[in-house]
């Protein structure tokens, strides 16, 4: 346990966390940032970002990551590879707990903890995790080299990873449950486009199978009711992102889907408990605003801490 208070505790290393680091550590204030997994979250398991300004041929998500960790620590920043499994408020300050067991105490902190993966929850998903079911393509493409796979989701994530995944892959067949994609039209034109790939519309698997890695998923038109077995080597699932708020229930407001209610300044119903990114509810999911929320609620919390 600490014995000194941190000025800022952020929890969560994406953008949002990292760049709220970098603005509480340039304002000299105490800051240590606990990650549960590497820096960068979500955007470390994107292969090329695209659309961050200040970089017109892309910047892959491994490097921006890095960068950004790199620069919050070059101002100070303390970085804790750890879970949180408890945050309480008692007497004016914040104490974590972490899966390690450790302790620290902090006057303030930043909630930046993004979201994460939503499974199927399909008979054979589990068993078959790693074994041909997957949720990166940067972590995972690579296994599929000359198989055919199929990409299950209609948003930007199944649209830009299953682009992605043409490199390794000879046929990516992208399985939605409507007719109408939901990705942005720059990404929905080059899927379409892109001769490897195909659709299969209104239809959701209702299975996975295999002996020892995947081998069929069971498809179901949700029109006709119609199923059909249908052959793969490889099911990438991108289906959205639940937020990483478990640890937060019971101390401060949350929506009906768990993200983090904020007001002005991205306080939460807490007094000195801010939140960006992702996890917020009502956030855009791109990481320049997310980046844009980190500053923010730093800016926010240097305020509440002059207050106090
Ligand atoms: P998303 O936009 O929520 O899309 C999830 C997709 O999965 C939707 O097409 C949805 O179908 C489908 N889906 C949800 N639950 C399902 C289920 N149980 N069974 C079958 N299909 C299901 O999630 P995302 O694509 O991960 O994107 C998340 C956010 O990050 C978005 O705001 C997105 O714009 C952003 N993002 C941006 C980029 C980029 O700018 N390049 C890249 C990746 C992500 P319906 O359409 O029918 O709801």
């Amino acid at each position: 346990m600490t014995n000194q208070p941190y000025d800022v505790l952020i929890i969560g290393g994406g953008g949002a966390g990292l760049t709220a680091a970098l603005y509480t550590s340039r304002a000299k204030l105490s800051t240590v940032l606990l990650e549960k997994l590497a820096p960068g979250g979500q955007i470390a398991l994107t292969d090329l970002v695209e659309n961050y300004p200040g970089f017109p041929e892309g910047v892959t998500g491994t490097e921006i990551s890095q960068r950004m960790e790199e620069q919050a620590k070059r101002y100070g920043t303390e970085i804790i590879y750890d879970e949180v499994s408890e945050l309480q408020k008692q007497n004016g300050n914040f104490t974590v707990k972490l899966a390690s067991g450790e302790t620290h105490t902090s006057r303030s902190v930043i909630v930046a903890t993004g979201a994460s993966y939503r499974n199927l929850q399909v008979p054979g998903e589990k068993e078959l995790t790693g074994k041909g079911v997957a949720y990166c393509a940067t972590c995972d493409g690579a296994f599929f080299k000359e198989k055919e796979i199929i990409v299950v989701g209609g948003g930007d994530s199944a649209m830009q990873e299953g682009i992605f995944l043409t490199r390794f892959a000879t046929q990516v067949t992208v399985v939605h449950r409507r007719d109408k994609l939901r990705a942005s039209p720059i990404l929905q034109e080059r899927a379409r486009q892109n001769p490897k790939m195909k659709f299969i519309w209104d239809t959701v698997v209702t299975e996975i199978s295999g002996d020892k890695k995947v081998q069929q998923v069971k498809l179901q038109n949700v029109k006709t009711q119609e199923t059909r077995d249908f052959k793969t080597d490889g099911v990438f699932i991108f289906i959205g992102h639940d937020p990483n708020t478990g640890f937060l229930k019971g101390l401060v407001d949350l929506d009906e889907k768990g993200y983090v209610k904020s007001g002005e300044g991205l306080q939460t119903s807490v007094p000195g408990l801010f939140v960006s990114g992702e996890v917020r509810a009502g956030a855009v999911k791109q990481l320049v605003s997310c980046c844009g929320e980190g500053c923010e609620a730093a800016l926010s919390c240097q305020a509440y801490l002059e207050d106090h």
